[in-house]
């Protein structure tokens, strides 16, 4: 796979362009947010983190002409079937509230003794004429209550990651970068431009 020089991170949230250009930094790759280049957001109507990543990546780098980066994400939760998946930013309310989305979950899970959980992340590269790849990473890992520490963002109080005793929200940002599931995806496409 081509390694391109500039490419458009497609995502309006300002958090995610810069975790994602901190990480394109090292390589030399320079990075554009697509709000800043004035791009529409398109709807995320797919039924899978791979599919909503894939349908950003290819309408940004169709609009922008550029190589586009995209990253859809969210919680998994065994005993709910895999809610709140692709929902994840959704259960949070227009307020993007996410004691109210954490609380949605233990409340779910009532009665529940499978408390198995997993942070899912699907990086879609895309180029201008509609080529896609996506990559996936994964961290698995089990719900705890009530929430514990303010570190992270989003679910992150409530998920132990497996072979730790803390929550994402109590982890060192650091450390989460090296183990979460967008690290492990991330790691995936640097390997495929090595390669
Ligand atoms: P997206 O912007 O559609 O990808 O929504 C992802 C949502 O999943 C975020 O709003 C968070 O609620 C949740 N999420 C994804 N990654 C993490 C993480 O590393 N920690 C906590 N929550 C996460």
């Amino acid at each position: 796979m081509r390694r391109p020089e500039k490419l458009v991170v497609a995502s309006h949230n300002p958090g995610k362009v810069r975790e994602l250009e901190d990480l394109l930094r090292p390589l030399g790759i320079a990075a554009v947010g697509a709000a800043s280049l004035g791009l529409a957001e398109p709807e995320e109507t797919g039924h899978t983190f791979a599919e909503n990543a894939a349908l950003k990546a290819r309408a940004a780098a169709r609009a922008a002409e550029l190589p586009a980066l995209a990253d859809d994400s969210g919680l998994t939760v065994a005993a709910l079937n895999g809610a709140p998946g692709v929902y994840s930013a959704r259960w949070a309310g227009p307020n993007k509230d996410f004691r109210i989305a954490m609380q949605k979950v233990e409340d779910a899970l009532k009665g529940q003794h499978d408390r198995r959980a997993a942070f899912v992340a699907a990086l879609a590269l895309a180029w201008p004429d509609g080529a896609c790849r996506v990559f996936e990473g994964k961290v698995e890992g089990t719900l705890t209550w009530p929430p514990r520490g303010d570190k992270g963002f989003g679910y992150d109080p409530i998920f132990v990651p497996a072979g730790h005793l803390i929550t994402f929200g109590e982890m060192e940002p650091a450390l989460k970068h090296t183990i979460s599931h967008r690290a492990r995806a991330f790691q995936k496409l640097i390997a495929a431009w090595s390669r």
